[in-house]
């Protein structure tokens, strides 16, 4: 009962919202995106459990499944075979249904074991990440219980899980359909802002575009990508490996 003292104090579970969700989408970006999907930066087992073990926790997610069903959108950029295109399905549809467009995509078993290939598939991920996938945010809830009560557990247990949803469907809906662009690339992505802070630097999402195997994102000099400067700390501390990266 750490935080149980303090219920009707609604900015204790709302920083701890905003705090952990940032750790989704850094946990998101740098491992499921930049690192497994990208293969662009290589990070240190200490620290790919821990953002792994985050994200079993808040969003149940398969990363074999998120890995196929982004690559095919890198395969098929805003053509009709894309899984979440705001030009094939309507930016509304992206932003608000995102989710169903996403369990539609990866329902398909021929298309994740093709676009799948080369995720964890250590005694780990076959052991506990997989076999209990559903299970990482139902004890999530139980540890925002015992935090926060039964008042405000429930409430942060859910700004939790939504965050990922939330992340997706922007940079999805948005990010081919808002912003400005640095490259000419044949789809529609965008730099949604200059400043990649809010979602870890996956705003800037044209210039991923137009080269997804570099790990840094950022590209003229009044743009900042957070994402890259925790892989920077990362590698200086000697826990990541940068593959390939492009200041293009
Ligand atoms: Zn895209
Ligand atoms: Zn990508």
């Amino acid at each position: 009962m750490i935080f149980h003292f303090l219920p009707e104090s609604i900015w204790v579970p709302i920083a701890f919202i905003l705090i952990t969700g940032h750790f989704t989408s850094i946990s998101a970006s740098l491992y499921l995106h930049r690192s497994i999907t990208h293969k662009g930066v290589e990070f240190a087992a200490p620290v790919s459990f821990l953002m792994r073990m985050w994200l079993w926790l808040a969003t149940g997610m398969s990363t074999k499944e998120w890995v196929a069903c982004h690559r095919k959108h890198h395969a098929f950029p805003d053509e009709p075979e894309d899984p979440h295109s705001p030009v094939q399905k309507g930016l509304w549809s992206v932003l608000i249904a995102g989710v169903f467009h996403y369990r539609k995509a990866v329902s398909d078993k021929e298309m994740v074991e093709k676009f799948g290939k080369g995720c964890p598939n250590d005694w780990l991920e076959r052991n506990f990440f997989t076999k209990y996938r559903q299970y990482g945010i139902y004890l999530l809830l139980a540890i925002n219980l015992l935090l926060f009560g039964f008042l405000w557990g429930p409430f942060v247990w859910l700004g939790q899980v939504l965050w990922m949803i939330f992340i997706g469907h922007v940079v999805n809906g948005i990010g081919h359909a808002i912003g400005y662009r640095n490259t000419e690339v044949d789809d529609h992505s965008t730099n949604i802002i200059p400043i990649g802070v809010i979602i870890s630097g996956e705003e800037l999402h044209n210039n991923h575009h137009s080269n997804p195997a570099s790990p840094k994102f950022s590209r003229k000099w009044f743009e900042f990508d957070i994402g890259w400067m925790y892989i920077s700390i990362l590698k200086f501390l000697g826990l990541a490996k940068v593959r390939y990266s492009t200041t293009k």
